[in-house]
Order: C-alpha cells, then structure tokens, then sequence
C-alpha cells in the first residue's frame, strides 16, 4: 500500500484566467515535472480527482452562490459560442473561462474523494495538485483568485459523511484564508490554525472572530526560523489541546522567500519543517490523517521545490 495519494484532474489545467494571470496551468506543471524527475511520483499513489456535485459545494457555499457561479459559466459559454471573449471577470483579479466551472469542481471533487480513501485506509494522506484554488471562497463570494472553498468543503464533509468530531484545517499560505475562516468560524467541530502575512491582502485576520480560529498575523520579511517559533508557540498547544481526527492543509507556498507574490522568508526546508509538526500532531491524535490541498505559490521553480519537500515529508521519502 502506497501511504500517500496524490489526487488531480486534466480540467485543472483548462481553467486560465487571462494572459500573465499567476494562477496559470503552468503551476501544475512545474510541480508535476518535479514529480517526476525526482522519482517522487513513483511513490504515490495517483488518482484522477472525480466532480464534486452542487449538494457538495452546499456543504460550504449558500446555494445562490452556487447557482449564481453556474450561471456566470453557461452566459460566458453563450458569449463564447457567439464570438465574444474568452474570459469573464468575477473581481479585479478574478476571472472565468469555459473550462473554470469543471475546473473548480474537479477540485472540490478531489479533497472529497481524497478524504474518503484516506478514510477508507487506503492512503493514510493525501496531496491535492487542484486548481483554482479555494481558501479565499466565502460562504457567498468568489474573490483572490477562488471560486469555491475546496479545503472548507472537505473539512465539512468529513464531520457531515464519517461522523467526525473534530477537524483541524491547517493554513500555511501567504494570504490570510478569510474564506475558511468565514465559513468556519464558530463552528466547534473545526479548529483553524493560519499563519499569513499582514498587513497584506485580504486586509483582514489580525483578530480572531471566534473561539474556534487561531490566526497568526506575521510582519513582511519574517524569517523561516522565527516563524517556526510562532508555529510552535501558537499552533502546536491548541491543535494538542483540540485532538482533530483528521486534519485539512491549505497549502501555499507563496510565503517562499523567492516568491515575490509575498514578502515572508520561508524556504522549502521550513514547509518540510511545518508539514512533519502538523504530521507529529496527525500521527497522535488523528490516525495519520491528512488531506493537503493546493492553495497559493507563483513562482516556479521554488513552488515546485516546496511541493516536493512537502510530500516528501506526507510520505516519508
Ligand atoms: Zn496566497
């Protein structure tokens, strides 16, 4: 038995936002090639990510914005087929193609499944390559490049499906996840633990809206070792004190210190570093399980890098 899943779709590569749009198909492919030339794939086990239903996005999302994000997509495929643009603009820096719809679905759809073999026992963890990504997607909103929230989806079906009692959903990128946190906050089945820099889009999160939220608001150009600390004195007794049974990663790797999405100082021996605590505390309390999905990380080849040290670590390589 392979110990770690990796879970993607050929659709997260369609969706594209427009030309010079960070959050390119590129992304995936520079993970995927460092996959594979470091021998990594060899060691996984690899599934093709299925479509999560609207009753599945429901989990997360009202069901208006649901229905509103299916219809951008079918005006937009109209438009298309008459000869308009190609892309159609949701926020300043958000925007749909044809592809997006089954875009962001296959990457719902891949935490889900993801969760169920982990739950099944057929992996003891799992990485999720997904895009769009999603942790910026609020409970009514589409926004920072996220259309819905994969990592929040994921986290509720595992407490809605398997009956858990506790989730952790971990956040490690850049960007403070207001949209898990929007979703989440006061709901005591989930314990959010987030590092992000501030200030710094979204422009919120230096204050915990609820008992449920631990949020780490961290100055630009903080450094790896520093960081490690806050980890260590802020994550690490809440997430012992809460003892999830099955913990959620939104993981970004725009903090890297060569990503100049952001301006944090972590390099890819920090994201190894913060993936052995969060799998120290899952080997504990939660059976070993991890359900990790991709969120940010813009710069090639240091996000390539960092995925690799990241499931390295997931599967013991
Ligand atoms: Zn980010």
């Amino acid at each position: 038995m392979s110990k770690t899943g990796y879970f993607t779709h050929r659709d997260c590569w369609k969706h594209e936002m427009g030309p010079g749009h960070p959050e390119c198909p590129e992304r995936l492919d520079a993970i995927e090639d460092r996959l594979l030339v470091s021998g990594v794939f060899d060691a996984l086990e690899r599934y093709d990510a299925p479509q999560a239903a609207a009753a599945d996005l429901e989990l997360a999302h009202d069901r208006m914005h649901v229905a509103v994000m299916r219809g951008y997509s079918e005006l937009l495929a109209e438009e298309v087929l008459a000869g308009g643009p190609e892309f159609s603009q949701i926020d300043p820096d958000t925007s749909i193609n044809v592809h997006t719809w089954n875009a962001a679905l296959r990457s719902a759809g891949a935490g889900m499944a993801a969760t169920d073999a982990v739950m099944a026992g057929e992996i003891e963890n799992a990485f999720c390559a997904v895009r769009p990504p999603g942790h910026h997607a609020t409970r009514n909103k589409a926004q920072g490049f996220c259309f819905f929230n994969n990592v929040a989806i994921a986290a509720k079906y595992a407490l809605e499906r398997y009956h858990l009692q506790r989730v952790a959903v971990v956040d490690f990128d850049v960007h403070h996840g207001d949209g898990t946190e929007n979703i989440l906050a006061g709901d005591m089945r989930a314990l959010m633990v987030g590092i992000f820099q501030h200030p710094f889009y979204p422009f919120c999160g230096d204050q915990n809206p609820a008992a449920n939220m631990v949020n780490v608001p961290i100055p630009a150009y903080t450094r790896g070792m520093e960081i490690r600390e806050m980890i260590e004195m802020a994550w690490i007794p809440r997430l012992e004190e809460f003892q999830p049974e099955m913990i959620f990663i939104s993981a970004g790797f725009d903090g890297h210190r060569e990503d100049d999405m952001g301006q944090l100082g972590l390099t890819e021996q920090d994201f190894a570093w913060i993936t052995q605590r969060i799998k120290d505390i899952a080997k504990r309390y939660s059976k070993g399980r991890i359900v990790s999905l991709l969120e940010g990380g813009y710069v090639m080849n240091p996000l390539a890098r960092s995925v690799e040290a990241h499931i390295r670590v997931l599967a013991d390589l």
